[in-house]
């Protein structure tokens, strides 16, 4: 049995980022971009109306004695309508939010500005606009303002959420270079499985881990391969890992901790998978087994064994998979692991004797000022206290009872 700040660097120490792709856009979602995108247009890529009004010259505007200009309209332009027509003084164009400003013009006085009975003025009718706090080149987009053709307009290492994905595409990148996603195999082990459409019989359990590894897979932008329930039978599971072993992760579910049916430590062994460590000192998850299959082509498949119980298995799934899976797909170190703070009990809290321990709770209130209210949990084969829970209080062994009002490390999650 080890720590589990030694166990936490064994699993980062074995993991190394998978090979960037060139991926169509959108399939990137969710990754760490590999090469800078450069863009193929000024954006803005011509001199754009902001507002519905009158595109008309600064001059003739500052030329009005009375604060009314009144203007011929010569043309109107809506988004996407261009015009070769230069405006002339005394002129002006009508013009819609997004069409280009057209030749002569230099700024935009909004319809709500137009006197209301020349309100609707088009092309063919004069409009009397309130000049009153009329600003030179107001309520245009410039060309270029925001970036230029061949500018870099995404760095290497940018993570692509929305903003990212929307601004590569106004870039002309139909296609990124990105980080790997991790394909990551999810085996599940146990003869008393069944699957969560069954009623499970007298001796009979619902297969809840294999879901919840798939989502948890899923929420950190990895792809889950779900190879289903696989019977407490040496056979058996050696073909399933035999599979599994194709993917960049395998992830097992049960029959590593000490009972007769705990088989997989020895399967894994069978099927060469060299063993990093075995039983971590924490609570929920001590059975935990982590190995690795080293090729020398061919990129490593990181194997997990976590406990069958589905608490001990999410835990370890955020203690241990989670950092993995962030190192695979290239994410900053700042990423790797969920992240910590204080937080004050808002009710008491008992730590294990043996072992650090991990309780679910629900954090509330501003960063600074956090409180942890603990769930009610009865243990390891618990899911429901970890359903709604955003954190976990993180205690030291020594079994003592930490009061409310204490001071605590927590994990935000
Ligand atoms: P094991 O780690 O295989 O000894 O399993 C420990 C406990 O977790 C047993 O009560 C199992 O029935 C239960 N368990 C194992 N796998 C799952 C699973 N996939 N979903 C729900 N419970 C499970
Ligand atoms: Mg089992």
């Amino acid at each position: 049995m080890i720590d589990l700040a030694e166990a936490i660097a064994l699993v980062e120490s074995n993991a190394t980022p998978l090979p960037p792709r060139r991926r169509r856009l959108l399939d990137a979602c969710g990754l760490v971009l590999a090469e800078p995108v450069v863009s193929d247009v000024d954006s803005p890529p011509w001199d754009r109306a902001m507002m519905d009004g009158f595109a008309v010259r600064g001059d003739d505007v500052h030329a009005a004695s009375d604060g009314v200009v009144e203007l011929d309209v010569v043309v109107d332009l809506a988004a996407g309508d261009v015009t070769s027509l230069a405006i002339r003084p005394g002129c002006c164009a009508r013009i819609m939010t997004g069409a280009p400003i057209p030749a002569g013009a230099d700024a935009v006085i909004p319809v709500e500005s137009a006197l209301e009975h020349t309100r609707a003025a088009h092309a063919g009718s004069r409009v009397r606009l309130d000049a009153r706090t009329f600003r030179a080149g107001q309520h245009i987009a410039r060309r270029g303002t925001a970036f230029r053709v061949g500018d870099v307009v995404l760095v290497a290492d940018s993570l692509l959420g929305a903003a990212e994905i929307g601004l590569a595409a106004e870039a002309g990148a139909t296609h990124v270079v990105a980080a790997g996603r991790p394909r990551v195999a999810i085996l599940t082990t146990g003869s008393e499985l069944v699957p969560p459409e069954a009623t499970p019989a007298f001796g009979q359990t619902r297969n809840s881990n294999g879901p919840m590894l798939a989502a948890a897979t899923r929420l950190l932008e990895a792809e889950p391969i779900p190879l289903g329930i696989v019977a407490d039978r040496p056979e058996a599971i050696r073909a399933a890992v035999a599979q599994g072993l194709a993917a960049d992760v395998l992830l097992l579910s049960g029959g590593v901790s000490a009972g007769d049916l705990d088989l997989v430590p020895e399967v894994l062994r069978a099927c060469g998978v060299e063993k990093v460590f075995h039983k971590v000192r924490h609570k929920p998850g001590k059975p935990v087994w982590f190995g690795v299959v080293r090729r020398p082509e061919a990129a490593p498949t990181l194997v997990f064994g976590l406990p069958g119980n589905p608490a001990s298995s999410l835990v370890c799934f955020d203690l241990f998979v989670r950092p993995a899976l962030m190192i695979l797909a290239g994410r900053p170190r700042g990423m790797w692991h969920l992240p910590r703070s204080r937080a004050r009990l808002t009710a008491p809290a008992r730590a294990t004797a043996d072992r650090p321990v991990y309780l679910p709770c629900r954090l509330a209130g501003p960063p600074d000022a956090l409180a942890a209210t603990p769930l009610p949990w009865t243990g390891s084969s618990d899911l429901r206290g970890f359903a709604g829970a955003n954190g976990y209080v993180s205690l030291p062994a020594g079994g003592r009872i930490h009061d409310s009002g204490t001071d605590v490390e927590v994990v935000l999650r």
